[in-house]
């Protein structure tokens, strides 16, 4: 996961490739993709997905750039994602008999598909530290990363693009100076 951070991943949806936004959800089936991908349950079989999954994005997008400049935040609509969610805990065995509990959602409605994101993003918001929770360096980039590096000197999306990209135009204007 480049973002290292789930919600990150899902906000980063939508790259820009070539000068343009392009956004990764197209279909039901891209966000139950994009779901699966991130670790959390994708069983809801209902319609309208799509446009909850954008919703709640922007949404998100707003809140996180809002709390990175310290802007006021305005919970109302994240609220209402989370007023939605039904979950409860379950416990299992294994054939060994060691137990374990993990929580099962319900997923009737498109926002209570997307409630662990609404929930993991809540959470997020309040106990992650911004300062890692930063922007790729690039202009030409929209990507959020959490920066987990030891020296916490991170500045790219990913070093395979951004990075290198910055490294070649480095390159190329010492050589020109030269
Ligand atoms: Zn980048």
């Amino acid at each position: 996961m480049l973002s290292d951070h789930p919600v990150l991943e899902f906000l980063n949806t939508t790259p820009m490739v070539e000068g343009k936004l392009r956004d990764l959800f197209r279909t039901d089936a891209d966000v139950l993709n994009t779901l699966a991908r991130l670790g959390w349950p994708t069983q809801f079989k209902g319609a309208a997905l799509l446009s909850a999954a954008r919703n709640l994005r922007e949404e998100l997008r707003q809140l996180i750039e809002n709390r990175k400049t310290g802007d006021p935040l305005d919970l109302a609509q994240l609220n209402k994602f989370l007023a939605e969610a039904r979950s409860h805990l379950e416990l299992s065995q294994d054939k060994k008999g060691s137990l374990a509990v993990h929580r099962v959602w319900e997923h009737r409605t498109a926002q209570q598909a997307l409630a662990p994101v609404a929930e993991a993003a809540a959470d997020l918001l309040a106990t992650g530290d911004f300062e890692l929770i930063r922007r790729c360096e690039s202009e030409t980039c929209v990507l959020w990363f959490y920066d987990r590096t030891r020296s916490h000197h991170r500045r790219w999306c990913s070093m395979a693009s951004c990075g290198n990209r910055h490294k070649v135009a480095a390159f190329r204007k010492r050589n020109s100076e030269a």
